[in-house]
């Protein structure tokens, strides 16, 4: 038996590279990924979107027993996957949320898969959890809620609202009988995650209502207000109104504190979903914007958009964070006491996770190199330079523009006489992605097909905006002929 575990301990040995082989791969790596970074700015080498590769190539490898290799590997990856779709991490990325991926980040996570902590529970990981902590309680003084606050770092915004609406709706003790007696009150412009949420947290059967917007692409607070009287008087439950605090589409903010007022009097849980706006409560601006956001129960903010991280961070934080806790230490309820003592909240018991990506360290290590300054500044950047592009566009032929940003976000779509304007700006927007340059992407908002510029990326700057502008008119004028 000796013999044949040793044996085995040897062909296992690949899993552990020395220092010289861990050297030649970690190389292989660096070079690559440096090029990468070194041609992120330029937009012709480089572009944002590749129409014409799909990745098929990653097919012709099997997963199997004989390896390809650190070069074969590095190569495929490079062509079939850096080269293909949209590149997440470049400032010419101006569709969606475009993401961010600064570079400190990606040493916090190589750092966070070396050591493997387990910061899934104080125990494991006391550090690790007081870091993940360390950094909920800054985003809580952020946006202004009291230390009774739990929150979470989930893997992003979707999941961050799951795990706060299963919370409110154990606060609400709804259970399978009386779901179909509560409400959810949400605008029309609501991302579609809450409701693939609602249907994990078996809210499916709640009444959603769906509230129309003012001309702004805010929640309408006067219908809002009508509907709720309308189901109390019915014998209906208000369970939860649910405000966005920068929508995806427009990045228009609900009335938040008007919405407040309505939660209160109607004692209903108030959830905002700042996945996309939340950072820009770092700059003044953003604060004053989103004044009254302290007065919700539950919120989510997405530090793999609104802070620049690469992918696979979203935030959760709950106010009354007990409850958080009564949700979701499930199976891990007999060390309680234990949590409470240490004074320290562990992931497992406010998620639905267990074992999970030491998240931490890729959001804390750049914070620590870099401090807040730059963060903000970049912030007030992109306030400023969807202004810009609004202005700009105002002032472009044939170009009918949306609300003014409210954050950074800007809507506009062609309309030059005699052409159909929806067809002609999905074809506008399809010269775009064949061009390559910079990615934008189009939404319709009450049947009209709208183009947007969705300014979030940390590399976006206005030597992007201005390219944009060119190739938008550029383009236009190839179709208007
Ligand atoms: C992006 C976004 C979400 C979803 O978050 P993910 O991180 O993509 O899961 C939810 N709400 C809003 C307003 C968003 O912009």
């Amino acid at each position: 038996m000796r013999d044949k575990i040793e044996s085995l301990q040897q062909q296992s040995a690949a899993l552990e590279p020395d220092q010289k082989e861990r050297a030649k791969i970690r190389d292989a790596v660096v070079k690559e990924t440096e090029k990468f970074l070194n041609n992120i700015h330029d937009f012709e080498k480089s572009p944002t979107y590749f129409s014409k590769v799909n990745g098929k190539e990653i097919m012709d490898y099997p997963i199997a027993d004989e390896p390809i290799g650190i070069e074969q590997s590095v190569r495929l990856i490079t062509d079939n996957i850096d080269k293909t779709g949209i590149t997440g991490s470049s400032g010419g990325h101006l569709g969606y949320i475009p993401g961010g991926g600064i570079y400190s980040s990606s040493l916090g996570d190589y750092w966070a898969d070396i050591t493997n902590s387990y910061a899934g529970v104080y125990f494991a990981s006391p550090g690790g959890v007081r870091l993940e902590n360390h950094l909920l309680n800054w985003m809580r003084d952020m946006v202004g809620y009291p230390d009774t606050t739990y929150g979470n770092l989930a893997s992003g915004g979707s999941i961050a609202n799951l795990t706060a609406i299963v919370t409110a709706r154990d606060a609400y003790n709804i259970k399978g009988a009386n779901v179909p007696e509560h409400v959810i009150y949400l605008s029309k412009q609501a991302h579609h995650c809450i409701d693939k949420a609602l249907h994990i947290a078996g809210l499916r059967e709640c009444v959603v209502r769906t509230i129309d917007l003012d001309d702004q692409y805010r929640l309408n607070i006067q219908s809002l207000e009508e509907q709720v009287s309308e189901d109390v008087k019915k014998g209906l439950k208000p369970f939860m109104m649910i405000a966005s605090a920068g929508t995806t589409d427009t990045g228009a903010i609900d009335p938040i504190d008007e919405i407040a007022d309505l939660a209160d009097k109607y004692k209903a849980w108030f959830h905002v979903d700042a996945a996309y706006g939340g950072f820009f409560m770092l700059t003044n601006e953003g604060r004053k914007k989103f004044s009254g956001i302290e007065r919700s129960d539950s919120m989510v903010l997405d530090p793999h958009k609104g802070l620049f991280l690469p992918f696979g961070v979203g935030v959760v934080l709950v106010k009354n964070g007990e409850l958080m806790r009564k949700s979701f230490s499930y199976f891990a309820s007999y060390m309680q006491d234990i949590v409470v003592q240490q004074g320290e909240i562990s992931p497992a018991d406010v998620s639905p996770e267990l074992t999970k990506h030491f998240r931490g360290l890729r959001m804390w290590l750049p914070l620590m190199l870099h401090g807040v300054r730059p963060f903000r500044a970049c912030l007030e950047e992109k306030l400023l330079l969807a202004r810009y592009a609004y202005e700009a566009l105002q002032k472009m032929e044939h170009v009918e523009v949306g609300p003014a940003p409210e954050l950074s976000i800007v809507t506009f779509r062609f309309v030059p006489p005699g052409t159909d304007a929806n067809d002609f700006n999905e074809a506008l927007v399809k010269a775009i992605h064949d061009d390559g340059r910079i990615f934008i992407s189009s939404t319709t908002i009450d049947g009209v097909f709208t183009l947007r510029l969705a300014i979030l990326a940390f590399r976006t700057h206005l030597d992007t905006i201005d390219l944009i502008l060119e190739i938008l008119k550029e383009k236009a004028k190839e179709l208007y002929k």
